[in-house]
């Protein structure tokens, strides 16, 4: 059986993925599918996690991270964020502004160059065993493996049964379309890859997620190329879902910013504008132009 394990883990110590955000075209998106072709979901032991703690609660600390890759400009520039269990954290900021990067470095994917990231006080490089029981992660390259739809959707959980792969998959808004799979949800990923799209690849990885049973959900774009009407549906859904814990979304634009407890704006490392959705409405006319800008006519 499959274990729990992070999917953040996997994702950087397996060859066998395939990236969404790196697949441009049909024929491409075809090459790397075959190219997993010889490979099997990994075996991950039952025991695998067994030593790691439940946490009913996490809680986020940011103390003044610098980071910047080997030989890169100084990306995250002396951030600070208290994030407690429960709350929803939107972070927004334009392409480049390092948003990815923050939540690497949150999941203990990257190291800070400076200052501290604390899970429950301690660096996740220090706990990392742990890691797959405290944070769910869909990163914006989200992965799917050789193997059956329903598969690649209850790997998130490996105890859900059935009925329940059922049910997010209408959460994510994709039922219909998996049902029309020659197999359905038996469907091998590998047999049908060229008729999932990109964002239909991510809503896997999205429902995927909302099986796992961690206190923290981040997110990286989960509803980019979505038409507005399946993304509202889908914010309300995920949130519904997700309701009473911790979620970090980082996203291109406002939609679902009313569901969250502070929005935080970034560019070059820094946070330039947070708030509630309320606050910044009323006191930041840059916000009320960029909202505007995403919800014409309201
Ligand atoms: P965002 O998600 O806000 O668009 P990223 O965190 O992905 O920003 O990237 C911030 C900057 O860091 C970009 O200039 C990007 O090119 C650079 N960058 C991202 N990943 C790497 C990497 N692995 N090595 C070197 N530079 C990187
Ligand atoms: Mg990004």
């Amino acid at each position: 059986a499959v274990g729990l394990v992070s999917l953040s883990l996997l994702e950087s110590f397996l060859p066998i993925a395939t990236a969404v955000s790196e697949v441009s075209t049909y024929q491409d998106s075809i090459k790397r599918l075959e190219s997993l072709e010889s490979k099997d979901l990994p075996k991950w032991s039952e025991e695998e996690n067994n030593d790691a703690p439940n946490f009913p609660e996490i809680s986020i600390e940011l103390n003044h991270v610098c980071f910047h890759y080997s030989s890169g400009p100084l990306l995250i520039n002396d951030f600070s964020l208290k994030v407690a269990q429960g709350e929803k954290i939107a972070i927004l900021g334009p392409s480049g502004a390092g948003k990815s990067t923050l939540l690497k470095l949150i999941q203990g994917s990257l190291e800070p160059t400076g200052g501290e990231v604390l899970l429950n006080g301690r660096k996740p490089h220090d706990v990392l065993a742990s890691i797959p029981k405290m944070l769910s992660v869909l990163n914006q390259k989200a992965y799917l493996f050789h193997t059956s739809v329903l598969n690649n959707i209850r790997l998130g959980n490996p105890q859900a049964t059935d009925e329940e792969v059922y049910e997010v998959g209408e959460k994510v808004q994709l039922h219909q379309m998996i049902n029309g799979l020659p197999n359905g949800y038996d469907t091998n990923m590998h047999e049908t890859g060229q008729r999932f799209s990109g964002g239909e690849r991510q809503r896997i990885a999205l429902a995927r997620i909302l099986l796992q049973q961690t206190p923290v959900v981040i997110m990286d774009e989960p509803t980019v190329g979505l038409d507005p009407i399946t993304e509202n549906k889908l914010l309300s859904t995920i949130f519904d879902t997700l309701e009473g814990k911790t979620i970090i979304w980082v996203t291109h634009h406002l939609a679902g910013m009313e569901k969250m407890d502070r929005i935080l704006f970034i560019d070059q490392g820094k946070i330039t504008m947070t708030g509630s959705h309320q606050h910044l409405l009323k006191n930041e006319e840059r916000y009320r132009r960029l909202y505007a800008l995403d919800h014409p006519g309201a």
